[in-house]
């Protein structure tokens, strides 16, 4: 049975089955991964029988203990504390926080639930932590944002490709066969396995990306690279965005970055002589206090040399999640409606309005961005109740410890997953779900394509898919049953008509074209008694989406991160990904081979670094910020710069990365600082 991974934004093409030994997985010859897997996506059957898999409701007992009921009486429970917290406080003391491994059909549901059943603002996911960004950036400078403008197999033909941020050899290792002709530069400020490969790294001290794009860009303009005819015809605002970049001449971006001025102009040169060329940016570069900002100077770096919306050539920003890509376009971000609309915009509402069958005027405004959610959890004024779905935020969300004293501090905590998260550890009420392969659906990779996930089996007895809780709470708060369809087919039906003539249209887009093995990216709009749309696998070839049709340069500068080192906190943290696990891990920690991959947190470390904090290899280590300690185990490593430390965001308990993550948000993305702040290290083994 064909179908994908049920991890990352890559969305590998896969083939289920089943033999003696139980389901079986290969690798079908999708494009993006061409007969390709990584571990994870190798052993993903495995997720199907964890040990630990929730079948049964749990309910909170009078002694805190989580106890197993039937639906109806968890539904119930749930239903009944909604109804009172809501009468007590308000609808937006009840919030949502959604996920990006969610289906579209499920986000889409999620959206209209939190809006009409509970009728609140208050819905968000963590896809604000992934990617928005670089949807920030994507969005003002082309008027339209999509992960990539172009299908993965576009990279193949490539002569240089720079990576700010970006870690796929790790991270989605199928997309490195489509690198494999291109003179990679990275940017990262560790040598991580992807820059091993790479013919140049740059390796910039953490949080000085948006220097060292702007030096770039100097370097383009005052070496000759800038592409003058293209400027002039198909972009505005350079004048702009050159009087901050001049002032970054490759000197100072030297000094400020670390970055050598020889490698600055080699990188600038592989660039621009390459005659296809591409930017990508990743989360490295994106979850800043100003990651808004840095995508913004990777992509007037991509428009000075020519390449956006020309074939073979552009920017791109390389998903994270699943369906990070759908999982935004659907609703379940506080800002958006279906269709990408802005929630702010008038004829956006009455258009979803329509299509729901409710009065535009109440549908609620926008929310609060997802750690603003997180942090105002029990709080005077702040949600009292939060339904989580498809999400781990006990692990993923930065000040991890705040943010679980926040979610104790409520009183209600729902959340519907497979397995016991770390999350659905501290809820009142769990309810076991479907996953991956148990459900029908469709995901958006990071190339905007639309996919099927298909259902190889169904669920186990006492499972329910989250259509259905979505259908059983919403009639239990009063909503009329067909409102909410269970079937996914139906679903997308009326997503369907949400994002007709929206910003990601997929009304041409349908279970029966997708079956029949057409290849749809949107926006795919409906063609009534024409030909069927193609959908459309490169953006802005004529021009861009913004009325005049042309690309915004960005006027931006640099500025410090939140944090900056100093006596009591001498070094940076920088945090990532391993191969062998996903997002917080809830996942992936579960599947034998991958755990024994990869089994506990660990902090990379130079030697000279670690001989002055009297650290050796192998023993734990504190890592403390200005909001607490995380607890790691050293390992050397000569390649990283003596000024940081790296630690993976995969684990739980005293070895959460998050535990000393900054919540300095990025002012318009609302994208959390996880990728530095200022720490000290130490030996010992108390959290
Ligand atoms: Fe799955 Fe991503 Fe690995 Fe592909 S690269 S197999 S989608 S985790």
């Amino acid at each position: 049975m064909a179908t994908h991974c049920p991890y990352c934004a890559l969305q590998c093409g896969t083939r289920l089955g089943h033999d003696s030994g139980g389901t079986v997985v290969e690798p079908s010859d999708f494009p993006v991964n061409d007969g390709r897997l990584c571990q994870k996506g190798w052993t993903a059957p495995a997720l199907l029988d964890v040990r630990d898999r929730l079948r049964h409701p749990l309910v909170r007992d009078a002694v805190g203990r989580l106890v197993p009921v039937d639906w109806d009486t968890a539904l119930d429970t749930v239903a009944e504390k909604l109804w009172r917290i809501r009468d007590e406080h308000g609808p937006d003391a009840l919030a949502v926080f959604g996920g990006g491994g969610l289906t579209n059909e499920k986000a889409y549901l999620l959206g209209k639930f939190a809006r009409l059943a509970l009728k609140t603002s208050q819905i968000d996911y963590n896809g604000r932590f992934c990617m928005s960004s670089a949807a920030v950036a994507g969005a003002v400078a082309f008027g339209l944002d999509r992960g990539l403008p172009f299908p993965v197999g576009d990279l193949g033909g490539a002569e240089a490709i720079l990576l700010a941020g970006a870690n796929p050899a790790e991270t989605m290792p199928p997309l490195m066969q489509h690198l494999e002709k291109a003179d990679c530069i990275v940017v990262d400020p560790r040598r991580t396995k992807t820059a091993e490969r790479a013919a140049l790294h740059l390796q910039p001290v953490p949080g000085t990306d948006l220097a060292l794009a702007l030096g770039l860009l100097h370097i383009a303009v005052s070496d000759g690279w800038c592409d003058k005819e293209y400027v002039q015809e198909r972009t505005t605002g350079f004048d702009a965005a050159w009087r901050r970049a001049v002032t970054w001449w490759p000197e100072r971006v030297e000094r400020v970055t670390g970055v050598p001025v020889a490698e600055q102009r080699a990188a600038v040169r592989m660039l621009g002589e390459a005659r296809r060329a591409y930017v990508l940016t990743g989360r490295g570069a994106e979850q800043h206090s100003k990651g808004a900002d840095t995508a913004a100077a990777f992509i007037n770096l991509a428009l000075a040399l020519g390449l956006p919306g020309v074939a073979g050539s552009g920017y791109g920003c390389l998903t994270g999640q699943g369906n990070g890509q759908g999982g935004r376009e659907h609703g379940q971000k506080a800002d958006q409606l279906p269709g990408y609309r802005m929630i702010t915009d008038s004829a956006a509402r009455a258009h979803v309005a329509q299509v729901w069958g409710a009065d535009p005027d109440t549908l609620p405004g926008p929310g609060r961005s997802a750690y603003e959610l997180l942090d105002a959890l029990g709080t005077d004024g702040g949600p009292r109740a939060l339904l989580v779905f498809g999400s781990n935020p006990a692990v993923s969300a930065p000040n991890a410890a705040h943010v679980c004293d926040r979610l104790a501090s409520l009183d209600l905590l729902v959340v519907a997953d497979f397995v016991p998260s770390d999350t659905a550890r501290m809820a009142d009420v769990v309810l076991p779900v479907a996953q991956w392969a148990e459900e029908e659906g469709t995901m958006t990779n990071l190339e905007g394509r639309v996919l099927r996930r298909r259902r190889l089996h169904p669920p186990p007895d006492g499972v329910r898919t989250d259509l259905e809780v979505l259908h059983g709470l919403a009639v239990r708060l009063g909503e009329p049953a067909d409102r909410y369809p269970t079937s996914p087919r139906q679903v997308f039906e009326e997503l369907r008509r949400a994002s007709r003539s929206g910003r990601a249209d997929y009304s041409g887009i349908s279970y029966d074209r997708l079956d029949a093995g057409e290849t749809l990216h949107w926006p795919c709009p409906e063609t009534p008694g024409g030909e069927p749309h193609p959908g459309t696998p490169r953006l802005f070839l004529d021009r861009f989406a913004h009325p005049d049709g042309r690309a915004r340069f960005a006027e931006v500068d640099h500025r410090d991160p939140a944090e900056t080192t100093d006596a009591d906190h001498p070094l940076y943290a920088t945090t990532g990904r391993v191969l062998a696990h996903y997002q917080s891990g809830a996942q992936t920690r579960r599947v034998t081979e991958l755990h024994e991959a990869a089994p506990e947190p660990f902090v990379e470390i130079h030697p000279d670094t670690a001989e002055r904090a009297g650290l050796r290899e192998g023993e734990p280590a504190r890592i403390t910020s200005a909001r607490g300690t995380a607890v790691a185990r050293v390992r050397l490593v000569g390649s990283m710069r003596t000024d940081t430390v790296f630690v993976p965001f995969h684990y739980p308990g005293p070895g959460r990365a998050n535990l000393i993550t900054s919540t300095a948000l990025d002012p318009r993305s609302r994208m959390p600082e996880f990728k530095v702040c200022a720490v000290r290290i130490e030996p010992g083994t108390d959290a």
